[in-house]
């Protein structure tokens, strides 16, 4: 089989401010077209600015990063922007424009036709399950998470492939933010889109990614699939960040599994036989 092309790739990505201080460093990430990413890390471990690097709000200080085949810093910062769809926690929607022309405002930067915009609008409000005359209302008369719909579908409206979302549900209950989580993972799943999602919730990462990349002091410190992360965490960070509880759990569900084919390969002859212990 074809090796794919990576849609982004992180090479050597550094960001150093003013005065020395070092909020990422030596970032290296190879992001699959419709892989789901949740960067997890402590407040302040840099994955915000990672985020930022990849549509150029963030200069890097030094390092490349390639976004489908093409070094960004070629590209104009404004037309990477319109590529890549943004998603950020309550500042999102602009409250003197109604919904129609703040989820259209990519598609009519690009200059699209009345026609195709209101199209498209129709289409990816269904999407959300929300009623269309929702389009003629303000930001204001919907509620936290039907506001957070509308900033999810904004991100989706020029049709861009990649989607950067930073902490886009920390401020909703449990239960909005749930339907929430259904809804981006489907958007992911069956639209082919690839996601970089921020998040400091564990269960949240564990929940959508394809990967999670964990990140301490500006730093990488393991990259894996759930699974991988509950079975091998890195280290002491690591497992605490995933947390005993889930740890514990993992590993009795792995026992049960091996439990499992241990029997059936030997025909029950080995009941009793616990590899894990
Ligand atoms: P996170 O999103 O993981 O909470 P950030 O990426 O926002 O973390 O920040 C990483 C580090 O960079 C922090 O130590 C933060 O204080 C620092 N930082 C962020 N923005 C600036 C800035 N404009 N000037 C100086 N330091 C900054
Ligand atoms: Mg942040």
């Amino acid at each position: 089989m074809a090796k794919k092309e990576p849609i982004l790739i992180l090479k050597n990505v550094n960001k150093v401010y003013k005065g020395g201080n070092t909020a990422i460093s030596n970032i290296n990430l190879t992001i699959q077209k419709g892989d789901f990413i949740c960067l997890i890390g402590t407040s302040g471990s840099g994955k915000t600015t990672t985020m930022r690097t990849i549509n150029r709000m963030i200069e890097p200080t030094n390092g490349e990063i390639i976004y489908k085949g093409q070094n960004i810093r070629k590209v104009d910062p404004v037309k990477l922007r319109k590529k890549i769809g943004y998603v950020i926690q309550n500042i999102g929607l602009i409250p003197h424009m109604n919904i129609y022309e703040n989820v259209t405002i990519v598609p009519k930067l690009l200059k699209w036709s009345e026609e195709k915009k209101r199209a498209k609008a129709k289409e990816l409000i269904k999407l959300v399950e929300l009623p269309e005359e929702f389009l003629d209302r303000y930001p204001s008369e919907l509620s936290g998470g039907q506001q957070q719909r509308i900033g999810v579908i904004r991100a989706l409206a020029a049709d861009q492939d990649l989607i950067l979302m930073d902490e886009p549900f920390g401020a909703l209950d449990p239960i909005t933010r749930e339907g929430l989580q259904e809804l981006v993972k489907n958007l992911q799943e069956n639209l082919g889109k690839t996601i970089i999602f921020v998040t400091h919730d564990m269960d949240e990462a564990l929940k959508l990614s394809t990967k999670i990349v964990v990140m301490d002091e500006g730093k990488v410190i393991q990259v894996g699939s759930p699974q991988e992360l509950l079975r091998n965490p890195a280290n002491d960070f690591v497992k605490k960040l995933i947390g005993e509880e889930r740890l514990l759990q993992a590993r009795a569900d792995v026992t049960t599994a091996d439990q499992i084919i241990t029997t059936r390969l030997t025909g029950g002859l080995l009941q009793g036989y616990k590899p894990y212990v």
